[in-house]
């Protein structure tokens, strides 16, 4: 009976170890690159990494780190998957975008699947002056996965303020572009961009956009974040340059970042005027017809709001978000009371369709 049972139970424990891969085993290609190694693998499973905006980029981003190995990755976006997203958000599914799921949460749900041995700590968020210090807070490295310079000044007051590395990283169309921004070291972001380009109009809605562009300027920025966690802001091999590559026509460029310019408003002359918020009532979400209210002091019951809605258009909720159709808008509404309304890029008729519905 015992060596049956035994014989029995013996190929099943053995199939139980094969599903639970070692860590040694799972990043033993990793390892044996040069430029890891052992100590190199250590370093990144202790890392904590923020991943601002969780689109394209963003997703590109976490899925590379993720499997890389770095321990913890915080992932902050403030939007929620829809079906446009599919075409080059690589963490999602047809799934999550007929749930609406917040992309946070469902980047955090794909990553447990291919590598539950790591952290995500998934933030439904959208970064402001007043929680940029909770969200970034006790993180090695900053990744922009954001859509937007008025988010990427913001996160480069913080981290020149903060002396906290941060990448830069765009797509728009074929066109890619990445900096590294080492506070006290290379130039920032507004010593290169002192201010957002008001003629770079192009949007991904306007200029469309190629999902290799996308994984082209991850895997530069992803690269040289597993330099940075590896070997320090000291690392030889991290680049020093804002680098720009056009996939479709071929155009690349490199123009040296290794100085801060002098009388930078930033990093020279560390006035950090996104970082004090000065005034951001709403704001126009890329190119997507839409306009953000930032209330969130409002928490809102999904049970309670999908009554009150019904009447006027039509309401589904889950957890996460509600969304109610009122044509032609679309509004979204999260548990803390901020709202996205689709159809409009007017502040005040968004204002006063969420004063009708949600209140004043
Ligand atoms: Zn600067």
């Amino acid at each position: 009976m015992t060596s049956l049972a035994q014989e029995t139970q013996e190929p099943l424990r053995q199939v139980g170890l094969s599903t639970e891969v070692s860590d040694r085993e799972r990043y033993s290609r990793q390892i044996l690159f040069r430029g890891i190694g052992e100590q190199g693998q250590q370093k990144l499973a202790a890392a904590r990494v923020a991943i601002v905006g969780c689109g394209a980029t963003g997703s590109a981003l976490a899925g590379l780190l993720a499997r890389a190995g770095v321990g913890t990755l915080r992932i902050v976006d403030r939007d929620y998957v829809e079906p446009s997203n599919l075409q080059r958000q690589s963490l999602f599914d047809e799934s999550d975008a007929a749930e609406s799921l917040p992309k946070a949460i469902a980047a955090a749900r794909k990553i447990s699947a291919f590598n539950s041995r790591i952290v995500v700590e998934p933030k439904v968020d959208d970064l402001v002056p007043d929680n940029i210090e909770t969200l970034l807070e006790g993180l090695d490295l900053i990744l922009d996965g954001t859509d937007n310079f008025e988010t990427r000044y913001l996160i480069n007051d913080y981290a020149v303020a903060r002396s906290r590395s941060w990448i830069y990283s765009a797509a728009v169309g074929s066109y890619a572009v990445t900096m590294n921004v080492l506070p006290g070291q290379t130039a920032c972001l507004a010593c290169v961009f002192p201010d957002s380009p008001r003629g770079m109009v192009e949007t991904c809605e306007t200029s469309g956009i190629l999902n290799s562009a996308v994984n082209l300027v991850a895997s530069i920025a992803a690269t040289e974040a597993l330099k940075l966690l590896v070997g320090g802001v000291q690392a030889p091999d991290l680049r020093q340059t804002l680098l720009s590559f056009d996939l479709w026509t071929n155009e690349h460029a490199e123009v040296s970042t290794a100085k801060p310019r002098p009388g930078c408003r930033a990093c020279g002359e560390r006035d950090f005027i996104h970082l004090a918020g000065k005034g951001r009532p709403h704001i126009t979400l890329c190119g997507r017809n839409s306009v953000q209210i930032h209330e969130r002091h409002r928490p809102i019951d999904f049970e309670e709001m999908d009554r009150r809605l019904r009447p006027h258009g039509s309401v589904r909720h889950n957890d996460f978000v509600l969304k109610f159709w009122h044509e032609p808008y679309e509004m979204t509404l999260f548990p803390d009371g901020r709202a996205i309304i689709k159809g409009t890029t007017d502040a005040a008729i968004a204002r006063s369709l969420y004063a009708r519905y949600v209140g004043s």
